[in-house]
């Protein structure tokens, strides 16, 4: 059982993820990397330049190589690892979370975020004893200033700029008061947008709105987007490695669907089966469908995502909270490629235009009280019905319906384990929650 590493890195507030915690972790991944070249970037979380200060003392320590990418977004460290070929990077950001938490992102040398499993031998080393390299081998740090515009410059690269700035859109773009502001706003500047930015000043406190970019949370770009008679409008999270979405109407496009808008783009172009969590919603089965493609399911959490992506065969990967892996650029969930992919096609049709292509799915979600060491036992008993059309089991139970699907898996942080439906209709996603409730709660 993973002691430090949660589902994405090792995460805390300010008391556990301490300074002296950090250069301890670090030194840990340094060895963990062979004591090798390592790119470190950073957030602007109020802790992260502390916390960046004794990442890079600890990797020193050890003997690495250090390149430092400052103040960066995730994808745009990630994007760095497929230029500079490092043993593995860092990056000190709590991408989504409340300003008071931090994290400690660690990614391999091919690309693929270290999970929980894989996090166990960097704990066992935190752990322990770590050698220092000798006084005369100390590793060293060089600063790299344009990680941001080679970025920048390589999803310029993978979209059509011309017939973008032809359709010259109107965009309302929502930073989230973090790095997202370093390169969202130029790069729908070269794409020759009229721009309306909301916070778009970095401020570690988050003054605008929380960095989770949930529905309650972006009502102002909702609304702008209405005032302004928008194309659309772009919610980053925290570090930039997701987007939702307003369409021209100013509703709500959740990540789901921004997923789904993305493999329908991605399967036009070339064809080859999709890869999700089993948390995501059933619009991606019917994209895939429709292509005759195949869908494959992870566990959730990034790390699972990146791993699948790294086998090679998927031509899209993605999250429902709207992080899409564009397998061609990196190995890692990318909120501006992804926002330049979107924007290329409304330079064809409106986005709701796009978005009624797939049916809509309604949710609801459940939970069933049950101790942790007997929720595994429940699950297994619970009957699979004929007429499920594919049953995943990589995490929980989920059962696909022609029109429905519902999943319960058990939760690793409260005794509960939890069960999510989607129909077409709320009364139909209701019922099938509560026929399972039912069920988890009578078996055993
Ligand atoms: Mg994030």
């Amino acid at each position: 059982m993973a002691k430090y590493f949660g589902t994405n890195g090792i995460r805390g507030k300010f008391d556990k993820l301490t300074p002296q915690f950090a250069l301890k972790a670090a030194q840990a991944i340094g060895v963990y990397f062979k004591r090798g070249k390592i790119l470190v970037g950073r957030d602007h979380r109020l802790t992260s330049p502390t916390i960046h200060n004794a990442v890079l003392s600890g990797l020193e320590s050890v003997g690495c190589e250090v390149i430092d990418l400052g103040l960066v977004t995730t994808p745009t460290a990630e994007f760095m690892v497929e230029k500079l070929h490092p043993d593995g990077l860092i990056i000190i950001t709590s991408s989504h979370n409340p300003p008071e938490w931090n994290a400690l992102k660690v990614i391999d040398g091919a690309g693929i975020a270290v999970s929980k499993e894989r996090g166990e031998k960097i704990e066992e080393l935190i752990d322990g004893k770590i050698e220092l390299s000798p006084w005369d081998k100390v590793g060293k740090t060089v600063d790299f200033y344009t990680a941001t515009e080679d970025h920048l410059e390589d999803i310029l690269l993978r979209v059509d700029v011309e017939k973008i700035k032809k359709r010259k859109l109107k965009v309302v773009l929502d930073c989230a008061n973090g790095v997202p502001a370093l390169i969202g706003p130029e790069l729908f500047e070269r794409l020759g947008c009229d721009l309306i930015l909301l916070n778009d000043e970095i401020d570690g406190h988050f003054p605008g709105r929380p960095s989770e970019p949930r529905e309650e949370n972006i009502h102002n770009l909702l609304q702008a987007v209405q005032d302004s008679d928008a194309d659309f409008g772009i919610a980053w999270d925290g570090d930039g490695d997701r987007i939702v979405m307003a369409d021209e109407s100013g509703n709500f496009i959740v990540g789901d669907r921004v997923f789904a808008l993305s493999a329908l783009l991605k399967l036009n172009e070339k064809k080859g089966p999709l890869v999700t969590t089993v948390a995501t919603s059933k619009v991606i089965e019917d994209v895939a469908k429709r292509f005759g493609q195949e869908v494959i399911y992870t566990k959730v959490g990034a790390p699972y995502l990146s791993e699948e992506a790294a086998k090679g065969d998927a031509v899209l990967i993605g999250e429902e909270v709207g992080g899409v892996i564009w397998p061609e650029a990196s190995l890692a969930k990318d909120g501006f490629l992804t926002a330049a992919k979107i924007a290329e096609a409304l330079a064809e049709k409106p986005l709701s235009a796009w978005l009624s292509e797939f049916p809509f799915y309604y949710n609801v979600k459940g939970k069933v009280p049950a101790e942790f060491e007997e929720m595994d036992a429940k699950i297994k008993e619970i009957p699979i019905p004929e007429s499920a059309e594919k049953v995943i089991t990589v995490d929980g139970v989920r059962l696909n319906f022609p029109d429905s699907w519902v999943i319960f898996r058990p939760s690793g942080t409260e005794p509960v384990i939890r069960v999510f439906a989607e129909a077409t209709s709320k009364a139909a996603a209701h019922a099938l929650v509560e026929k399972y409730e039912k069920m988890l709660g009578q078996s055993r």
